[in-house]
């Protein structure tokens, strides 16, 4: 079947056939988390958007290379920002170096993308990695002109650059409305105009994180490493460009803005944002105490916390809406997730045993099944290849679980090529696409199990024999390896720390 996915292009504000500059490559670049804190469900929604993006593109046979950078270069001295430099803040309370707390929470990052079932990009580069890159990139933008130094830092011009281009195309805003809503901070009088934006800036004696430059002894500016490090690894003209609706401005405004001044045109073919979480109609923000990070969700630690809710009822709550609409989280809405999941996983676990059973049935196909399974199948091509619908997917998904439940109860027949076409459906889409996982299924645990109750009999039978040698080693071995054993009447059991 031929695929013709549509994408709705943030630039364009439409919906635009995929056309990927240089087929079969497919370049993806989605701004990253900045890593002072543990990740929560404001990360969550980015990284599954993107996942499914770019696990659907891999479905198409693209080869696609997915960038998503890691900020941990505490530059939030940004324009708009409160002006603090959160890891160097962290890094002084817990009397640490930046870069400890920058690897700290990079890994906890990902180990909760990972329990996302969230695929790792092809690259994830750093900005403190990318320090040349970036560096290049401000002489790049100075000698177009379109960038000032003053004091040992540098600005963007934005007056300057508008005259002839159109800053506030991204996200609709007005250089006049700029001016007038920006607020004053400190350093601001170095700019020419409020709305102009650092691409370096000189650092103040108490600023830990700092590199040399032609300029001064600084940083960069948080805009700048996502333009130098998409053009790096895509090249200068790249298919993709990700992020969340709050990078809209000025964050992706400026990265236009760099790319156009540095290169002399445009980076990026089609803009893609995903709209924002709320919680329960509110907007997430540690000072509304609504601010749940996804240990806490996958544990039920928060007090708004009716229970735990384990990552794939997370994902596919996320999931449940499409990317560009608000998602409001509250527990019922999650306790429905959770059931609507199970059902889904059930139907799954329902249909495999299906399929072992019809093949030993006659495969003859049964007219009132004919068709239906081809049209869900349809369907969820069609709804991917609408800017990516997941919610039309699961709805189709659930419509395939509405069979296989009747199949079950043998209120109707099906042929054995629909029942595999159905089969596949459910791999290609719950699994391969949504990325979604069957949670109750480890498949390691039978293994386990009957590995276990071999070690037992052998030591229980070495205790008999008075063989102290070898039921001390199967002692010492489980000790190490963490596994406890209790002996009681009815024989033994065991546990895993
Ligand atoms: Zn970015």
């Amino acid at each position: 079947m031929e695929n013709k996915l549509f994408i709705h292009n943030t630039l364009t504000r439409k919906k635009e056939l995929f056309e990927p500059i240089n087929p079969p490559f497919a370049g993806l670049y989605v701004c990253g988390p900045t890593v002072y804190g543990d990740p929560h469900l404001g990360h969550a929604r980015p990284a599954i958007t993107f996942d499914v993006v770019f696990r659907y593109l891999l479905h198409l046979g693209y080869k696609v290379r997915y960038v998503r950078n890691i900020t941990d270069v505490g530059h939030l001295v940004a324009d708009l920002d409160d002006g603090e430099d959160k890891i160097a803040k962290k890094a002084q309370v817990e009397q640490l170096e930046p870069m400890e707390i920058a690897q700290y929470y990079a890994d906890r990052y990902f180990i909760f993308m990972d329990a996302l079932n969230v695929k790792r990009p092809s690259i994830e580069p750093r900005a403190s990695g990318h320090m040349i890159e970036q560096i290049l990139m401000v002489s790049k933008i100075l000698d177009a002109g379109y960038a000032y130094e003053v004091n040992g830092s540098v600005y963007f011009d934005v007056e300057k650059y508008n005259i002839t281009h159109e800053y506030g195309k991204l996200s609709g805003r007005v250089l006049d409305d700029l001016m007038t809503n920006t607020r004053t901070l400190e350093g601001q009088d170095e700019k020419r105009h409020p709305s102009d934006f650092a691409l370096w800036k000189k650092a103040q004696p108490e600023h830990i994180m700092r590199w040399p430059s032609p300029w001064s002894e600084g940083f960069p500016g948080w805009h700048l490493e996502c333009s130098a490090m998409s053009t790096k690894y895509l090249g200068d003209y790249f298919d993709i460009h990700g992020g969340g609706m709050d990078l809209l401005f000025p964050h992706h405004e400026s990265e236009i803005a760099q790319c156009q001044a540095a290169i002399g045109h445009e980076s990026v073919k089609y803009w893609l944002h995903n709209n924002m979480i709320t919680i329960n109609g509110q907007k997430m923000g540690k000072s509304l105490g609504n601010f749940i990070t996804l240990d806490e969700f996958f544990t039920g630690t928060h007090a708004s916390l009716h229970q735990a809710y384990s990552p794939m009822t997370i994902r596919f709550f996320i999931l449940q809406a499409h990317y560009r609409s608000t998602l409001d989280f509250s527990n019922e809405a999650l306790q429905a997730a959770e059931k609507g999941l199970k059902k889904l996983m059930t139907g799954y676990e329902t249909l495999v045993k299906l399929i072992a059973t019809e093949k030993l049935s006659s495969p003859t196909p049964l007219p009132q099944g004919e068709g239906r399974i081809g049209e869900i199948k349809d369907a969820c091509y069609a709804a991917m290849n609408d800017d990516f619908n997941s919610p039309i997917v699961i709805a189709n998904l659930f419509e395939g679980v509405r069979i296989i439940n009747s199949l079950a109860d043998k209120k109707e027949s099906i042929s054995a090529g629909d029942l595999e076409m159905l089969k596949e459906i459910f791999t290609t889409f719950l699994f391969d696409i949504l990325g979604l996982k069957n949670e109750k299924a480890n498949d390691q645990r039978p293994l386990l199990d009957g590995l276990m109750q071999l070690v037992l009999s052998i030591r229980q039978k070495s205790r008999e024999t008075k063989d102290w040698g070898t039921s001390d080693q199967i002692r010492d071995v489980l000790q190490k390896l963490h596994i406890i054993v209790k002996d009681g009447k009815e024989g033994s059991s065991w546990s895993a720390e």
